[in-house]
C-alpha cells in the first residue's frame, strides 16, 4: 500500500558510499548507517508476507524463530540483502525484481540467515576492533620511524621511506586479514544456508545460481560495481564448493510449487509498476501479455499515471478472477482513495481489512478513506482502527499521521497533537516530534497516560538508523 510514486527517486547516492567503503564488510553495509531523510523502507503487505513465508521456515531450523526476526525491503534497485543487526534482514528490492524464482530468493535469505545464526555481525565487529587497534598501533610505530628518520636531517634518507612502509605496509596486511575473514563468514554462511534449505526440503539450486551469477557478472562487471558483490566476495573457489555442496542436497531438483511461484511473479510486477519508470513497465509486461502478474502491473501502472477509469475497469477485471484477493480489493481501495473518491474506497478497503485478516497497513488505509471522506459520523471508527493499527504495526508514520487528523476533527487536540509527534518521531524527525510532543503535554493532565507518552517522546535520544515509511 505505501508504494507510492514519490518514492520512486534514484538512491545512486547509496550505492556510491558502498562502492567508496574500502572494506565493506558483509553483514553492514554504510547504508543505513547514513542519516537518510526520507523513507528508505518500502512498506507493502503483499510482498512483506511473501518475504515472512520465505523466512519463517528457515528462522525457525535455525532456531532464530523466537528472536522476532524482521525483513524489511530497502528502496534499492540494486540487487542487496544483508543483516544489519541482529534481528532484522533487508532486501533491496532489486533483489527481489532479480531473482526469477522464489528458490533464488529463499536461497539468499537462506544465506542470510546463515550470517545472523553465526552471529558473524557481532563477530565482525570484533574484529574490525582488533584491527583498528593494529592499525592504530602500525601508524604510531611507522611515525615513530618517520620522526627518527627527519630527526637524523635528511627526510630523504632511507630511514623516512621505511617510515612510509611501515606505515602501509601493516595496514596491508590487516586489510588483508580482513578481508580473508570476511571470506572465512561468507563459507560459512553458504553452508550454514545450505543446511537450512535441505532442512526444510527446499533445493539450494538458487542459492548457488544467484551467486554464480554475481561470479560470471564480476569477470565482466567493474569489480564492486554491484553493492551485494562488494559485501560478498565471490571468489571462484567459494562458488565451486557451493556448487559441491548444493549438487549434493536430494533437493536439487526440486521445483518451487506453482502457486508459490505466482505470488513470487504478483509481487514482481508490483514492484516494476510502482517503482519502475512506465516503459521499463510495458518493456518487461508488453500489453500482449495477458498473464495475471502482467494485468497487475498494467493496473498499477495505469492508475499511478492519473487514468483512474481504466484502472479501475482493469482492476475489476483482476477481482473477477480472483474474488478473494485482498490485495486486489486493497488497490481498487487505494487508486480511488489516490484518485479522489474516498467514500468509494471504504468498500473495498473493508473487504481487503477482512479478506487479509486485519493487516494493519491496510487497516491505516482504510482508516485514512475514513478520514478522507471529512464525514464527522466516521471519526469514532477511524480512531477505533488506526488505534488497533498502530498497535500492531509500531513503524509506519502513517497510522499516527491519520490518527491525528482524526483527533483534531474531533476537536480532542492534545490526542492530535501526540499522533502527530509520533509520527514524526517515526520518520526521524525528533526536532518537530519533541516540539509537538511538549505541546501535547500541555493539553494533558499531568501524568495521564498521554501525557507519560508525550514526556517519552520530549525524552527520547534519536535513535540511530530510525526511519520507516
Ligand atoms: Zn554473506
Amino acid at each position: 500500500m505505501l508504494f507510492r510514486p514519490t518514492l520512486r527517486r534514484k538512491t545512486s547516492k547509496l550505492t556510491a558510499a558502498a562502492a567508496a567503503a574500502a572494506l565493506a564488510i558483509a553483514p553492514m553495509p554504510p547504508v543505513l548507517a547514513q542519516k537518510e531523510k526520507g523513507p528508505p523502507v518500502i512498506r507493502d503487505t503483499e510482498a512483506e508476507q511473501l518475504l515472512r513465508d520465505y523466512t519463517r521456515p528457515i528462522l525457525r531450523t535455525a532456531g532464530l524463530e523466537k528472536q522476532n526476526i524482521q525483513v524489511a525491503i530497502i528502496n534499492e534497485s540494486a540487487f542487496n540483502a544483508f543483516v544489519a543487526d541482529g534481528h532484522r534482514i533487508f532486501v533491496n528490492y532489486g533483489a527481489i525484481m532479480q531473482s526469477e524464482t522464489p528458490n533464488q530468493l529463499i536461497g539468499v535469505l537462506a544465506h542470510e540467515t546463515g550470517h545472523l545464526a553465526g552471529g558473524h555481525l557481532a563477530k565482525m565487529r570484533e574484529q574490525m576492533a582488533r584491527a583498528q587497534t593494529q592499525m592504530i598501533i602500525a601508524m604510531l610505530l611507522g611515525a615513530g620511524a618517520m620522526v627518527a628518520g627527519a630527526a637524523s636531517g635528511n627526510s630523504n634518507s632511507g630511514l623516512a621511506n621505511a617510515g612510509a612502509a611501515a606505515v602501509a605496509g601493516p595496514q596491508e596486511m590487516i586489510r588483508r586479514s580482513l578481508i580473508s575473514y570476511v571470506r572465512q563468514q561468507e563459507e560459512n554462511a553458504d553452508r550454514a544456508g545450505v543446511k537450512f534449505l535441505t532442512a526444510t526440503g527446499q533445493s539450494p539450486r538458487g542459492m548457488y545460481e544467484t551467486f554464480k551469477r554475481f561470479t560470471n557478472e564480476s569477470l565482466f562487471a567493474a569489480r564492486g560495481a554491484d553493492p551485494y558483490l562488494q559485501s560478498h566476495p565471490m571468489p571462484a573457489e567459494r562458488v565451486a564448493a557451493l556448487e559441491g555442496l548444493a549438487r549434493s542436497s536430494p533437493y536439487w531438483d526440486k521445483k518451487d510449487d506453482p502457486g508459490l511461484q505466482l505470488r513470487h511473479d504478483m509481487v514482481r510486477a508490483k514492484i516494476s509498476a510502482f517503482m519502475e519508470p512506465q516503459d521499463t513497465v510495458y518493456r518487461r509486461y508488453p500489453m500482449s501479455n495477458d498473464s495475471l502478474p502482467a494485468r497487475y502491473a498494467h493496473a498499477i501502472t495505469t492508475y499511478l499515471h492519473g487514468d483512474l477509469r481504466s484502472a479501475l475497469a482493469q482492476i475489476d477485471g483482476l477481482i473477477q478472477l480472483q474474488p478473494n484477493n485482498p490485495y486486489f480489493q486493497e488497490l481498487r481501495g487505494q487508486a480511488l482513495l489516490e484518485g479522489g473518491k474516498p467514500a468509494e474506497a471504504i468498500a473495498p478497503l473493508r473487504k481487503a481489512v477482512q479478506l487479509s485478516n486485519n493487516a494493519p497497513l491496510i487497516d491505516m488505509l482504510l482508516g485514512q478513506a475514513l478520514v478522507a471522506t471529512n464525514n464527522k459520523a466516521y471519526t469514532e471508527e477511524a480512531i477505533t482502527i488506526l488505534r488497533a493499527a498502530v498497535a500492531r504495526e509500531t513503524e509506519a508514520p502513517l497510522g499516527y499521521t491519520q490518527l491525528a487528523m482524526a483527533y483534531g476533527r474531533k476537536g480532542d487536540y492534545a490526542e492530535a497533537d501526540l499522533a502527530s509527534a509520533q509520527a514524526a518521531f517515526l520518520r526521524g524527525d525528533n526536532k518537530t516530534a519533541r516540539e509537538l510532543a511538549s505541546r501535547a503535554k500541555t493539553r494533558f493532565a499531568v501524568g495521564t497516560p498521554g501525557w507519560v507518552k508525550a514526556d517519552d517522546i520530549v525524552a527520547a535520544k534519536p535513535m540511530p538508523g530510525q526511519n520507516s515509511n
